[in-house]
């Protein structure tokens, strides 16, 4: 066969590997509509001992609270012996969403020793419960870095870079195929407003979005951003809470190249309020026990009115990793014109500043599990 005609039978051939692709690519679409036994999955995650608890993480938030509900009612849909916990006490804005709901607060799971566990929102010992490091883990459904948890047998692992762990929770139903209850959609719905701030956090994808308004539809939340204002009120408004209780309900603990870092994020509504609870915050910060062997803590102040922020800190050289890595304003402060995300801007650029820094020599080996 002459060299030309070598090069016609390849065009040809490979002319109708392109086009059988396409018509494959075709089926292949046309099968992906098979029912997938999802349930059987879940259903094999559940063990003989005791309840599996679905649980968020320390210091709970409207995600953490409403995901660990929305799933554990998700299992118990599937047969599956699941109960929801928190690690403490919920905040005034989870609070206003439970209430609005109708729905109780899960009771508290001091230690997750020896139990079945699926973490929610969360995948780190140093942000989960006390005793995960001895906990049976059957599954974590989260949208962090990972960061920590390790398991000893395999594990369902739902991750997902998205806004809030209760987007990854609406997929687990649809996936499911289980019916979500108007209360559970409303749940969901809160925590994704709660962590995306109303869909502007940088942390917010169309997936979001999408769930969002396919739950809020279920909830009959008609109006959105009325809803979503109610809830910042509530959560800006810590009613009876000292000021001790207001840092810590929101509040997170990194180990950062061998710095123990603590960021709590803190809402005022409205200027005057933000540089209020800028002093208040400053002066607590002060009084954080000195058992705790905190390196540096940082406190990013939300201001809700306006959508901004400003970050405020404690402990040597927190000023200078501060402003390095954010640069300041004209009053020399470091400010934001919107809301960062904690996990995915202030925390990365510390994190960052941190490995230049270098180990601090406060840290003392076992503080955290990592
Ligand atoms: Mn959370
Ligand atoms: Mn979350």
């Amino acid at each position: 066969m002459k060299k030309s005609s070598i090069i016609a039978v390849c065009i040809a051939l490979a002319v109708i590997l392109l086009a059988g692709g396409g018509v494959l690519g075709y089926s292949i679409a046309e099968n992906s509509r098979v029912n997938i036994d999802y349930q059987a999955v879940l259903q094999g995650i559940s063990c003989g001992n005791g309840p599996v608890y679905v649980i968020g993480h320390k210091n709970p938030d409207t995600d953490t609270v409403c995901s660990a509900i929305a799933y554990a009612n998700l299992l118990k849909n599937l047969g599956i012996n699941a109960e929801a916990r928190t690690t403490g006490p919920v905040n005034e804005e989870t609070r206003f969403v439970l209430d609005y709901f109708g729905v109780n607060a899960p009771p508290v799971l001091e230690n997750a020793a020896g139990k079945s566990i699926i973490a929610v929102d969360h995948n780190s010992y140093t942000q989960a419960v006390d005793g995960m490091d001895a906990a049976d883990i059957l599954g974590i459904i989260d949208h962090h870095n990972t960061s920590g948890i390790s398991t000893s047998s395999p594990v369902y692992y739902l991750g997902m870079p998205v806004g809030a762990t209760a987007t990854i929770v609406w997929i687990s139903y649809l996936e499911s195929g289980i019916e979500i209850s108007k209360q559970d959609a409303g749940l969901l719905a809160s925590a994704i407003l709660s962590d995306t701030a109303d869909l502007r956090s940088s942390t917010t994808t169309a997936l979001d979005a999408q769930a969002l308004g396919y739950l809020a539809d279920i909830a009959g939340i008609s109006d959105i951003d009325d809803y979503y204002q109610k809830m910042q009120k509530a959560a800006a408004s810590y009613t009876g809470m000292s000021d001790d209780e207001i840092f810590h309900s929101d509040y997170k603990e990194y180990d950062m190249s061998g710095n123990k870092v603590g960021i709590a994020v803190v809402n005022a509504a409205g200027r005057e309020k933000a540089d209020e609870m800028s002093k208040r915050m400053t002066e607590c910060m002060k009084q954080i026990p000195a058992d705790k062997r905190l390196d540096n803590i940082y406190v990013i102040i939300i201001d809700r009115e306006n959508n901004t922020s400003k970050l405020i800190f404690y402990g040597a050289g927190a000023e200078e990793i501060a402003k390095a890595a954010f640069g300041m304003d004209d009053k020399g402060d470091v400010s934001f014109p919107n809301i960062p995300s904690r996990k995915k801007d202030i925390v990365p650029a510390l994190t960052e500043m941190y490995k230049h820094k270098g180990s601090s020599n406060m840290m003392h080996e076992n503080m955290i599990h990592e």
